[in-house]
């Protein structure tokens, strides 16, 4: 199979915003379905996309909803990449494409200031994690596998991109702005052959 697979996916997703707005509480558990049916096959991401680098982690935009309704990103970790301590501030989906992943939660310590680590969640191929200011919105992602990439699909219900968020020092709980940006300049062309 090819880029359909990404194709049908945003064609499903901007139906499902075009009908129930992108708000988190109409729309997470269809979106999860519609993630869940893209990462379910490993045969569509184009090379470019999977990508890892040296030196950083990459976060590749697939597709943005031209209204900013979401946003679907590729983010591809070499070995022992991971990210900071970090919000999001909209809902995120994050579905486990090739590899694995180390998802760890973060909430507020109530003894005293700081960030209090959750437990360690292990993603597979073909499962689905969420991430938001609902169900708790700080986390930080590592690749678990020490000896190659490893690449998830994120889905957010906006263009994740451009938000102004926040990075933290978990000893002190003292969050720094953000803006991530995207790491290409170009979108996979949904209408390949
Ligand atoms: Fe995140």
């Amino acid at each position: 199979m090819s880029i359909a697979r990404l194709r049908n996916a945003v064609s499903a997703l901007t139906r499902l915003v075009e009908r129930q707005g992108n708000r988190e509480d109409a729309v997470l558990e269809p979106a999860r379905e519609i993630l869940s049916s893209l990462i379910a096959y490993d045969d569509w991401l184009p090379e470019p996309f999977a990508a890892h680098d040296p030196k950083h982690y990459r976060q590749y935009l697939l597709h943005c909803d031209p209204l900013e309704r979401f946003s679907l990103v590729s983010f591809v970790w070499g070995p022992g990449q991971r990210t900071p301590v970090h919000d999001h501030l909209i809902w995120g989906l994050v579905g486990m494409l090739r590899g694995e992943e180390e998802a760890v939660a973060y909430t507020p310590r109530t003894d005293r200031m700081g960030l209090e680590a959750g437990p360690a969640r292990r993603l597979r191929p073909g499962m689905v994690d969420a991430v938001s200011p609902m169900l708790g919105d700080i986390h930080t992602v590592a690749n678990a596998l020490a000896d190659r990439p490893s690449i998830s699909i994120h889905l957010y219900g906006g263009n994740i991109g451009t938000m102004r968020r926040h990075g933290f020092d978990p000893a002190t709980g003292t969050a720094r702005p953000f803006v991530s940006g995207y790491s290409a300049d170009m979108v996979p062309n949904l209408w390949a052959a």
